[in-house]
């Protein structure tokens, strides 16, 4: 979907003259606490739905500094929480994420070493970051908005498991993000840009099919497999390929197909994750894959039964939003790095086998018409509000998100400079959200545009989210997406 950018030009950049000086000074007043946020949440390197001390840290943290916890526990997810303070409109929210990864733990050294603290989980993804930027950015801006007498109404939210895919949409389908104007959130890369692109929607299906156990060599016949049921549905849905656009993707995981060789198998568990770029496109393809469960079904005397894990929306790009925001990236990045964080980059780089070329030091075009593979639970919230997100360097170039470099750079002077730097973008950003109506309506007629008249429905079944669906280690090998589909942060995709 590419939509051409608005014309008017009443609420560009250049026309302005808002001075950001004493809000860069707010976010400057708050450093300390960001950097504490970021890294203590780096050190507790907590996964997904377990976000308990980073969650209370950064709830804490807002609460200390006037922001109100309204609620608690949204759509069944216990780590997540709205902080709130103001009144009247417009209403702003920012996203704060907090989950950490298996198996990526790694000391703030340029070469892979188990963290100090020996906890293997770590914060690959930088979501340590993405709270700070976000809990600094409303600090400040409050504290800015309270001095100036700016009016308006900021609501922070604690949004849980996005790298399981599915904190955000349960908290869109318990009506968490109703009463906004506008919406921004942030991540850490390798390169400062904003997150202006149209994500896929998707959807996970948990099928199980119920056979017979019985002897497999001494009386077969008296069993019903439910394994191979599991097969017969995934040759069908390698073949559905054939019949998918070709921005669509379909994964799976088995997740169970018997216990012992001599047993016919009673019980099998498969995981699928159909990709596609709407949510009326994944709507259709899961009838189908629902379909094939049951055919399986009956060509095994077997029964199946189909968990809707959750599914996520395509992320809506907003192209006035995003030029906004990127005169303010443009404001505060690139990083002005030392030679030590360059030459510890590069080290990375050099352990990666990728080109040596450090950080990054200039600010990407805004993206404009980039379709991307990998999928956002930020789609959900895109499709209640207009939402746009700071992405800013944390980590080397050409590094992808999921990886110990990253979780290196994100607990030392890179990533706090980094999460500083976003702040102030995020602050500034919303300061002209809050005080440009025109700015304001250019994005929402922008964004009613986008959505050609389609209403959200959440692609979930249940508002209570699917944790206990799972075993732990189940949870634990349930990746996120999203990350898979990140070299579209470099540049080859832009079409300027
Ligand atoms: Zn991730
Ligand atoms: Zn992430």
């Amino acid at each position: 979907m590419i939509i051409p950018v608005l014309q008017e030009n009443n609420f560009k950049m250049e026309n302005k003259m808002t001075d950001y000086s004493k809000l860069e000074k707010e976010v400057d007043a708050q450093a300390d606490l960001i950097w504490k946020v970021a890294s203590n949440v780096w050190e507790f390197a907590e996964l997904s739905y377990e976000e308990v001390k980073s969650s209370a840290l950064e709830a804490e943290a807002l609460e200390k500094n006037g922001f109100k916890i309204s609620d608690r526990g949204i759509g069944g997810l216990d780590t997540s929480w709205i902080a709130t303070w103001g009144s009247g409109s417009p209403v702003l929210g920012i996203l704060v994420e907090f989950d950490a990864l298996p198996g990526l733990g790694n000391d703030t050294v340029p070469k892979q070493a188990p963290a100090k603290s020996g906890n293997t989980n770590g914060h690959g993804c930088g979501h340590n970051l993405i709270g700070s930027t976000s809990v600094g950015a409303a600090i400040a801006l409050k504290n800015h908005m309270e001095k100036e007498k700016i009016a308006g109404t900021l609501r922070v939210f604690g949004c849980p498991a996005e790298e399981m895919l599915n904190g955000k949409n349960y908290m869109a389908s318990d009506g968490a993000f109703d009463g906004l104007d506008v919406c921004m959130h942030n991540h850490p890369m390798s390169e400062n840009t904003v997150w202006n692109f149209h994500s896929t929607a998707s959807i996970d299906l948990l099928i199980e099919w119920h056979g017979l156990a019985a002897h497999a060599g001494a009386f077969p016949w008296e069993g019903r497999n439910a394994l191979h049921a599991a097969e017969i549905f995934l040759v069908a849905a390698n073949m559905m390929r054939e019949q998918m656009l070709p921005t669509a993707r379909l994964h799976y995981q088995i997740l169970s197909g018997g216990l012992a060789v001599n047993v016919i198998p009673d019980y099998a568990k498969i995981l699928v994750r159909y990709r596609g770029p709407s949510a009326e496109n994944i709507l259709k393809y899961k009838a189908w894959l629902i379909d094939m469960a049951k055919g399986a079904s009956l060509s095994t005397q077997t029964k199946e039964t189909v968990t809707n894990l959750g599914g996520i929306y395509d992320c809506l790009a907003n192209d006035v939003f995003a030029e906004r925001m990127t005169d303010h990236m443009k404001r505060y990045f690139p990083i002005k790095w030392t030679d030590e964080e360059q030459a510890y980059a590069k080290a990375i780089q050099k352990e990666m086998g990728k080109p040596e070329d450090g950080l990054a030091v200039n600010v990407l075009p805004v993206p404009t018409g980039v379709e991307m593979g990998g999928s956002s639970d930020v789609g959900d919230v895109s499709w209640n509000v207009p939402t746009m997100g700071a992405v800013y360097s944390a980590w080397p170039r050409h590094i992808p998100p999921h990886q110990w470099g990253c979780t290196a750079c994100n607990g030392m002077s890179i990533g706090h400079k980094a999460t500083l730097h976003a702040a102030k973008a995020l602050a500034a950003t919303g300061l002209d959200l809050l005080t440009e109506p025109d700015l304001l309506k250019a994005i929402r007629d922008e964004f009613d545009k986008r959505k050609e008249g389609k209403q959200y429905k959440s692609l979930s079944d249940s508002k209570i989210n699917p944790r206990g669906q799972m075993s732990d280690e189940n949870i634990k090998n349930y990746e996120c997406c999203i990350h898979a589909a990140m070299e579209h942060f470099g540049i080859k995709e832009h079409k300027e």
